[in-house]
């Protein structure tokens, strides 16, 4: 048996992107800065992923700067925002980031750039009145995921943007998580930049983009040649582009079916898990298939060792946090009981997973969790 249910993590390669790609991985390497025709067939690749994208978030064509992915995205914006900045007015962000805004931030702060932190409440959810808290006029950059990676918590992106703006701070969110698995429209939510990764939506590893609103203020991610509109010199990588926006358009494409499909599926787990002792985290509004559950006296990474051995992968919390033995940040900010706490772990399910693979890692998890997982 081999069920993959860390979607959270990384994700299938969708088979329309495999077939998108292939042409550019083979015969058309052109570089898309030459002028001959080799480069012209580049190029136009590269326009035509680039209004894809856009209008699968609905935004404009060259509001698209193509990254190396989500981490690249999220130092982009904090420290390409803050370094534009003479003043060096403060940054909020939450608790609950992930690692490539949080560490993003402690450099900046490193740096003279103040920077405070908002805590969440007992569901990972951000509220208004804690931004309002701490928000002045002197701040510069709101950034606040839109989906949490460890409990799935969907944040109030469009009135956190609004408090965030009746300041004149500009607003980021990291929607990695997010993008390609819940509808999203920049303009309605009205925010000035968005972090996104190809990975995670069926998409090849080691690209992403960033969203920035015209006229947002926001230094070069690196200098040298004239490439995304001079904002991000480097020989663009054609093949994985066109590949993210063949696996962004797909999964928009089916956005409402995928959802419903997951979802349901999300209930038959939680369903079939009845009278464990578990707390469930980050459920009130969350991102579909992310189920973050902490059983009572257990040790969640002998939990994913256990179903690893019975072929399911699934993730302790997040997977950057995989190698680090401590409590995650985010279960810590959000106020886990001790009890549960070091009983956590992340299943997240995707478009490619069956009905039949919950029933099975039902089976497996009732058997490990019921035989005391903590040793
Ligand atoms: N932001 C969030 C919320 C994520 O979940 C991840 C990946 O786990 C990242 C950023 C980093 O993305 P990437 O793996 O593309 O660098």
């Amino acid at each position: 048996m081999k069920i993959y249910v860390d979607n959270a993590a990384t994700t299938k390669l969708d088979p329309d992107a495999l077939e998108a790609m292939r042409p550019y991985l083979q015969e058309e390497y052109g570089n898309a800065s030459q002028p001959y025709f080799f480069g012209r067939n580049a190029r136009k690749a590269l326009t035509e992923a680039r209004e894809i994208i856009a209008q699968c978030i609905n935004a404009d064509p060259e509001e698209i700067f193509f990254t190396s992915g989500g981490t690249e995205s999220d130092n982009w914006a904090i420290k390409g925002s803050a370094f534009n900045d003479n003043e060096k007015r403060a940054t909020i962000t939450t608790a609950i980031e992930h690692h490539a805004v949080l560490n993003s931030c402690r450099t900046i702060e490193r740096l003279g750039y103040p920077v405070s932190y908002i805590h969440p409440e007992k569901d990972g959810n951000i509220s208004l009145a804690s931004l309002e808290e701490k928000i002045t006029e002197q701040t510069r950059l709101v950034s606040i995921m839109l989906a949490n990676n460890e409990i799935g918590t969907i944040e109030p992106i469009k009135e956190l943007a609004v408090v965030a703006h009746r300041y004149g701070a500009v607003f980021h969110t990291d929607a990695v998580q997010g993008v390609g698995h819940v509808p999203i429209d920049v303009k309605q939510l009205d925010i000035d930049m968005l972090s996104a990764s190809a990975h995670k939506f069926n998409g090849p590893k080691g690209i992403g983009f960033l969203y920035t609103r015209k006229g947002t203020s926001i230094c070069p991610y690196s200098d040298g040649g004239a490439q995304e509109y001079g904002m991000r010199a480097g020989t663009e990588n054609i093949a994985a582009i066109v590949g993210m926006a063949a696996a962004l358009k797909s999964n928009c494409d089916h956005i409402v079916e995928n959802m419903q499909r997951i979802v349901s599926m999300e209930e038959h787990l939680i369903a079939g898990l009845s009278g464990l002792d578990y707390v469930r985290n980050g459920a009130s509004k969350h991102v579909p298939g992310n189920v973050s559950l902490s059983f009572a006296d257990a040790d969640g990474e002998a939990i994913l060792h256990r179903m690893d051995l019975k072929g399911i992968c699934i993730s302790t919390g997040s997977a950057c946090d995989s190698v680090n033995n401590q409590l995650s940040h985010v279960i810590e900010a959000i106020g886990i009981p001790k009890k549960y706490a070091r009983g956590t772990i992340r299943i997240s399910i995707g478009k490619n997973n069956t009905t039949d693979e919950m029933d099975s890692i039902i089976e497996v998890l009732r058997q490990i969790v019921k035989k005391n997982a903590n040793r």
